[in-house]
């Protein structure tokens, strides 16, 4: 079988080559291009050393990253490549990653190290794939199965528990039955893992096409008890409530797959009902409420991604969205709509839609969403009318006021509120002297402070 190769990854083999050194394409690469899709990026493996591989692409820019394990990025206009050194890992150490490892000349110690067998493929135009334990088998029939006994690989490392599940889920391929078997055995020592790491992986798994199949697979083999306690107590909670059909876990999954595959949205998703077990009240009529539920999702949800070590963007992202999730069931007339997107920002109520839509589809069969597109046309036309819907809006400002004879400080944001509070019940009064005036009428100046005449 002979695959097209980008004429810049083929340059950088046929240099190795033309210099006497073995050089294949190796990994993730052969795997997808197999697979008949175009690889996200093309790794090297060769049996330079990283000296060499250094001297050899002297005319391109060259990075190490850790050359201690042997890789050098050829950067090159058209995309960068890995170029590794055939490699044989030293002594794993508490299932983590080897404290050393040592350069080989020999393409199967290198592929012997790789995970999975549809991992641990190589490929060049003259040799084509190079397949020491049945990888495209595998591949054709869909299963994920370590290379070698998986009790021991799993042992060298424990994250390639969580990049089992990965696979599985962004492939749709099933875990063959010793390795998923191992995979149970071992997920309780992934707590040596660094949250760097599983991070990584667990992200890819929320990424993908149906994150459902991942988070069910994790919590199926005890790594979501680890790292994911908190979702553990969503699995079997029943809510008690006619509008509910589902427990909440798998309500959660219902709703992760069906939005979009935003890494942010798809966290609020997975964690925006992970306050509902802590505030469960049931009334008279035995129907379970869940009041609170929203605010303490949000401030559970930047502590698990604080210790998932995710970035602050995400954080303050994902926990907003939360937060307001059940402004879905307020009747939000134009004042509202108005307060709503002033927090959100342009972008992030649309994203809050996609959860709340998805939400709703999810809780029962005979949901509907006519509302939420309602409000979703409502909030486009106040964009699209450029209608006032912030301080920042407004035709007037702190200078502004300062101007006026009003002392700078805190009497500043009282009076824009005030007067955003008058504009967004009627947006015909956004004009410099109407503000002015009601400013004068609702605050009186004075030396030393303001006193406020209402
Ligand atoms: P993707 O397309 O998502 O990048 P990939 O297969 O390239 O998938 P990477 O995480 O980039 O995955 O790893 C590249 C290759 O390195 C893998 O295909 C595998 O052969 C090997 N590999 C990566 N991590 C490990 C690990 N923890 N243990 C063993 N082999 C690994
Ligand atoms: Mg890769």
């Amino acid at each position: 079988m002979e695959f097209t190769i980008p004429a810049y990854v083929e340059r950088v083999l046929d240099k190795l080559k033309e210099n006497g050194f073995s050089a294949y394409i190796v990994g993730g690469s052969v795997r997808d291009m197999l697979l008949g899709k175009t690889p996200s990026d093309y790794d090297v493996a060769t049996d330079a050393l990283p000296g060499e591989i250094e001297e050899l692409f002297g005319e391109y820019k060259t990075i190490q990253v850790g050359k201690k394990f042997g890789t050098i990025v050829v950067v090159q206009k058209e995309g960068n490549i890995e170029v590794t050194t055939f490699r044989q890992d030293g002594e794993y150490i508490d299932g983590r990653r080897p404290e050393e490892v040592f350069f080989s000349k020999n393409l199967k110690d290198d592929l012997s190290r790789r995970d999975f067998t549809i991992n641990a493929m190589a490929y060049n135009k003259e040799t084509g794939i190079i397949d020491y334990f049945n990888g495209a088998e595998d591949l054709k029939y869909n299963i994920i199965k370590t290379v070698g006994k998986p009790e021991d690989r799993f042992k060298e490392d424990y994250l390639r528990i969580i990049r089992a599940v990965r696979f599985a889920t962004q492939l749709g391929f099933t875990i063959e039955e010793n390795t998923l078997n191992a995979c149970k055995l071992y997920s309780k020592y992934l707590s040596n893992i660094s949250m760097e790491r599983i991070q990584e992986e667990f992200f890819k798994i929320m990424t993908s096409d149906k994150p459902s199949l991942g988070i069910r697979l994790l919590k199926d083999i005890g790594a979501l008890e680890v790292f994911l306690p908190e979702l553990m107590e969503a699995v079997g909670f029943n809510q008690r409530n006619p509008h509910h059909e589902n427990d909440v876990f798998d309500h959660t999954l219902c709703v992760i797959d069906r939005v979009e595959p935003i890494l942010h949205l798809r966290l609020a998703a997975l964690f925006h009902d992970i306050g509902k077990p802590h505030t469960l009240t049931i009334d008279e009529e035995g129907v379970g409420h869940f009041y609170g539920h929203d605010k303490l999702g949000a401030k559970m949800s930047k502590a698990i991604l604080k210790r998932l070590k995710a970035s602050n963007e995400i954080i303050d992202k994902v926990s907003l969205l939360i937060d307001r999730h059940m402004t879905q069931h307020a009747n939000l007339k134009a004042k509202g709509l108005k307060r709503l997107l002033a927090r959100m920002g342009e972008e992030e109520i649309f994203t809050l839609l996609k959860l709340q839509k998805a939400d709703r589809s999810c809780s029962n069969r005979n949901a509907k969403i006519d509302d939420l597109i309602e409000r979703e046309e409502k909030i486009k036309e106040i964009i699209e009318r450029k209608e006032p819907y912030s301080t920042k809006h407004l035709a007037i400002n702190g200078d502004d006021l300062i101007k006026l004879g009003y002392n700078e400080g805190r009497i500043i944001g009282e009076i824009l509120n005030y007067l955003l509070k008058r504009v967004l019940e009627d947006p015909d009064l956004n004009e410099k002297e109407k503000l002015i005036q009601i400013a004068k009428e609702q605050f009186k100046m004075s030396e030393k402070w303001i006193v406020k005449s209402f």
